[in-house]
């Protein structure tokens, strides 16, 4: 029987099965941090029932963490205590910690594959729905609720239905400017934010075999935008390149069985799908959002559409825009390039190649907040952080930061953020903040040039 790359990696971690009912699922690797991990934690100790696989597990600080001064004591009681509570629990059960500091320290959608522990073929869960990311190496990795994590700590696996498939194509080549980001941030604004319930999305096509591992994270990042279960990217020889040599890769030998095994993963010609979509790489285009779900995006040359439903006209009233308007030439005071969507070395160099030799505009505030501690350094060791402080950036610490906000980096009221992040949300960075979703080139051509502006005349 032909097998889809979904097929494949479930199958081959189904433990047990009910007729017709749910599948006990094996987990290899749980990812954990400070937020959705104490209460799991209590509750296995109020129950007397220790965690079976410590070794399995790996946590970081990351959503609640400053993004200034992260050597000082942690000034916000709530934050603070949540950061020593996840010292505490990872010290008394065996944990593997990088915390707040750490070399290996980051958002654990970018910490964790940087470190070669994200790998084709495992299984990945962690209490964050953006751990669909690790789906880019051909990863089945999905976010689970805080009674699932009580679940993997005291068993190792998961009760689960098994969802359906469903397949996204993008044939074709991307044009000048056209960055990851859009691409999925079109794919949304094409099949809507409910398209992939009850899903698991694979992405096929020419776009993504083209695609950096990088670039890839962004896109299955995004897939819990469309509502599917999570996204994954058949494992490649770019997938390979990437792993090889990182800390927790397997070496010599071991790392040669691994890539036959890992070949053998990609969907079977013919295999079927529940249901596809095909898009054509040159329709797409620099895109950014108008609303309030990251399904309302539009092409940045065009205009917002009209829709009579109150839900829209009550996000575009959040929004303060209105139907039928350009966005392009609208003043912007923040804006952020960071998150665990866009904040790898890869997003920092597109932002850091449009700004060398310019100033960013006076009425911005722009956080360039790198996604781990690695991305950090390496920013420096290749010269971008000159390039930042130059033209007036300010480079801070790794965290979620305003992507969330919730930490101090909170955009104000009423105030418009071009965020490489990935929900705009009301509220979403700040009580009254209004998100504008785009890719780190149109993020940081906004903060030169203190409004949106058609990248694609401003490329060459
Ligand atoms: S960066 Fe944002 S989406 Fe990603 S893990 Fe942190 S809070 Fe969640």
């Amino acid at each position: 029987m032909k097998k889809t790359l979904f097929d494949k990696i479930w199958d081959a971690h189904v433990v047990d099965s009910i007729e017709k009912g749910p599948q006990v699922l094996y987990i290899d690797k749980h990812l954990i941090h400070e937020v959705t991990s104490p209460q799991a934690f209590n509750e296995l100790k109020e129950r007397g029932i220790p965690i079976f696989r410590p070794d399995q597990i790996v946590a970081t600080a990351d959503h609640n963490t400053p993004t200034i001064d992260q050597h000082l004591p942690v000034k916000d009681a709530l934050s603070r205590n949540q950061l020593e509570q996840l010292s505490k629990n990872c010290k008394e059960n065996g944990i593997t910690l990088y915390e707040l500091g750490h070399q290996y320290n980051g958002i654990v959608h970018v910490m964790a594959p940087e470190l070669g522990i994200t790998q084709p073929g495992m299984t990945m869960v962690c209490g964050d729905s953006h751990t669909s990311t690790h789906g880019a190496f051909g990863t089945i990795a999905f976010g689970i609720g805080t009674s699932q994590v009580a679940q993997v700590f005291a068993s190792q696996c998961l009760l689960l239905k098994k969802p359906k498939s469903l397949r996204v194509t993008v044939n074709g080549t991307l044009k000048k400017g056209v960055l990851p980001k859009d691409v999925i941030l079109y794919i949304i604004s094409q099949i809507g934010t409910n398209a992939g319930t009850g899903y698991f999305c694979e992405y096929a096509g020419e776009v993504f075999e083209n695609m950096s591992m990088e670039g890839r994270m962004t896109v299955c990042n995004m897939s819990i935008e469309m509502g599917a279960r999570g996204g994954m990217i058949a494992p490649d020889e770019t997938t390979f390149e990437y792993i090889k040599g990182r800390k927790f890769a397997p070496q010599g030998e071991d790392f040669d069985k691994k890539v036959a095994e890992w070949k053998t993963l990609p969907t079977d010609e013919g295999a079927i799908f529940d249901k596809e979509y095909t898009f054509d790489a040159a329709d797409i285009a620099p895109m950014v959002t108008y609303g309030t779900n990251p399904g309302m995006g539009i092409k940045i040359t065009e205009n917002i559409p009209e829709q009579e439903s109150v839900s829209f006209q009550k996000s575009l009233e959040y929004m303060d825009f209105k139907a039928g308007e350009s966005l392009i030439n609208k003043p912007i005071n923040y804006v952020f390039i960071g998150s665990c969507t866009n904040s790898r070395i890869e997003d920092f160099r597109v932002a850091a190649n449009f700004i060398k030799g310019k100033q960013k505009a006076a009425n911005v505030t722009a956080w360039l907040v790198p996604g781990s501690k690695q991305v950090e350094a390496q920013i420096v060791e290749e010269g971008l952080k000159d390039i930042f402080e130059n033209a007036g950036f300010q480079l801070r610490q790794p965290g979620c930061s305003a992507c969330l906000a919730m930490n101090d980096d909170k955009i104000p009221k009423g105030e418009y953020c071009v965020s490489t992040s990935n929900r705009n949300f009301e509220g979403r960075q700040g009580q009254g903040a209004r998100t504008i979703l785009a890719s780190p080139l149109v993020a940081a051509a906004t903060a030169v040039e203190g409004k949106i502006i058609d990248i694609t005349k401003h490329l060459n």
